[in-house]
């Protein structure tokens, strides 16, 4: 028996969770379950989390939880509940798998079978934000090696578990060396220990066209977080449905079992929704609390229920479907077709399913870290980079002098093109002169010196090598 924290959500939430529970039920899983409120009520009562403090002491007694999809009520400075979820417990796997069922459900993939393993945690939804001059606005974008490590070993991990034959790699790292640059650098290392299974990498954009295009060349697909919440919908969607597929959050203590779906308001109350995305997240629920016969079982009379035709509105296509039914009805024909087997499309066996253990991240020993010069950012509402260049020149000292100014990233000073636009955000990069040495103190200098000129510094970057390489980016064109 195993105690799981259960949340009926909003909108058609209800209605999925009951016929998802009913079924699991029906076909043995021991569950002992404790209902929590979170959503739409708890944030309108002024929570603007969208969960209680004591509904947070259930998920961390338990572990383990299955929810509904979730209202966010619009404006208001509501904050995404799945992504303080995934936060706050850690959770740095997202795993989606995107399986066509065809010829039961129109695709135009009959025999994509594919898994996105998307990390969860890092990336552009560390959501740290700022607005740093009248005409530009950042968002830092973090990647660290045990975010890389966790989720790349996770995805070996699980290919070897499902007997999956291919683990590829999307990031960008032709433009990010350094961000996208370590997912893939750590994406090769951990790839050498599995010899077993083949690896791959494709820059995401031709990556994502292959998918869209040919999904079977795939296999399990593991990529930054940005990019597999994108993907992970496409794959989704050219299955057939998005309405069909389940998702798995798992992190080192807890876990998170969901649909990939909203919370469809429009259809709430109607008794038309699919509890399949649903039912498939409380599926690999079953196998990570280790009933993996009970979550074969449900699976395997989903598939028969499918294959016979019963079909929800939004998957009914006359001529393929038998009968259109309701959530209610659906849940009552899969648990009709327990312990059958589909004879049209591939039964599943779960036997191997269980949660996967994997070894807690080892911090490396410090690298030798030297500092390289000085990166100032400045707030400037000028046009022309040489006029910058001399107000910025009083700066220098005898260690450090101006080494170059981007503008976006791209080189204005020396020798810029008067083609390129400028904006009021400029980057003034300091390097020390042959053998001297700089130091924390050399930086608050140049900072005195450029307020007491009325130079407007918006944030300052120190510039490092780590063992000997140089850890920071060039100026485009530089
Ligand atoms: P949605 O996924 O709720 O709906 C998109 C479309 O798919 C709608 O036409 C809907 O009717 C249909 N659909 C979705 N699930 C279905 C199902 N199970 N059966 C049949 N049809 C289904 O996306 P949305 O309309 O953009 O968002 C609605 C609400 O859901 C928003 O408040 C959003 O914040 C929330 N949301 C929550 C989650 C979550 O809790 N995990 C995820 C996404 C969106």
């Amino acid at each position: 028996m195993t105690t799981i924290t259960v949340a009926k959500g909003d909108g058609i939430g209800p209605e999925i969770m009951e016929a998802t529970l009913e079924v699991i039920l029906a076909a043995g899983a021991q569950l002992r379950i404790e209902e929590i409120e979170v959503g739409e009520k708890v944030y309108l009562a002024g929570n603007t989390s969208g969960i209680a403090a004591s509904a947070w002491d259930t998920i961390r007694r338990n572990k383990v939880f299955l929810k509904a999809p979730i209202t966010t009520p619009q404006g208001g400075g509501y904050k995404s509940l799945n992504v303080t979820t995934r936060k706050f417990l850690g959770l740095y796997s997202n795993v989606r798998p995107c399986r066509s069922l065809h010829p039961y459900v129109s695709t135009k993939h009959p025999v994509m079978d594919l898994v996105i393993v998307r990390e969860n945690e890092e990336d552009l939804y560390a959501g740290i934000e700022h607005q740093q001059t009248d005409e530009v606005v950042q968002c830092l974008k973090l990647i660290s090696r045990p975010g890389c490590e966790k989720i790349v070993r996770y995805a070996f991990e699980y290919a070897k578990q499902q007997g999956r034959r291919k683990v590829t790699c999307f990031t960008k790292d032709n433009i990010m060396k350094q961000t996208d640059g370590l997912f893939h650098r750590v994406f090769e290392e951990i790839a050498r220990e599995y010899p077993d299974i083949e690896n791959e990498h494709w820059i995401i954009d031709i990556g994502a066209a292959k998918l869209a295009d040919t999904p079977e060349l795939f296999d399990v697909i593991v990529m930054p977080n940005l990019y597999g919440d994108v993907l992970s919908d496409v794959a989704a969607q050219i299955t057939g449905s998005v309405g069909m597929a389940g998702s798995a959050n798992i992190g080192e203590e807890c876990a998170m079992f969901e649909a990939i779906h909203g919370s469809a308001p429009r259809r709430a109350g109607q008794n038309v929704a699919n509890p399949s995305g649903l039912l498939q997240g409380a599926i690999m629920m079953l196998n990570h609390i280790g009933q993996t016969a009970v979550a074969e079982k449900v699976q395997n009379a989903w598939l028969k229920t499918l294959e016979d035709g019963i079909h929800t509105y939004d998957i009914f296509k006359e001529g393929v479907s038998s009968r259109k039914v309701g959530t209610k009805e659906f849940a009552q024909a899969v648990i009709a077709n327990l312990g059958k087997r589909p004879s049209v499309l591939k039964p599943v066996s779960y036997a191997n399913s269980a949660a996967l253990e994997l070894p807690r991240y080892k911090r490396r020993q410090a690298a030798d870290k030297v500092l390289e010069g000085v990166d100032l950012f400045v707030h400037w509402p000028g046009l022309e980079a040489d006029e910058l260049a001399s107000a910025l020149t009083a700066l220098e000292t005898q260690e450090v002098k101006l080494n170059m100014i981007t503008n976006r990233g791209i080189k204005v000073w020396p020798e810029g093109f008067k083609e390129t636009f400028c904006t009021d955000h400029w980057r003034c990069r300091f390097k020390p002169v042959k053998g001297a040495r700089m130091t924390k103190q050399t930086i608050i200098e140049l900072l005195a010196k450029a307020e007491a000129r009325g130079i407007d510094s918006i944030k300052t970057e120190n510039l490092y090598a780590f063992n000997g390489e140089q850890a920071y980016s060039l100026g485009q064109g530089q």
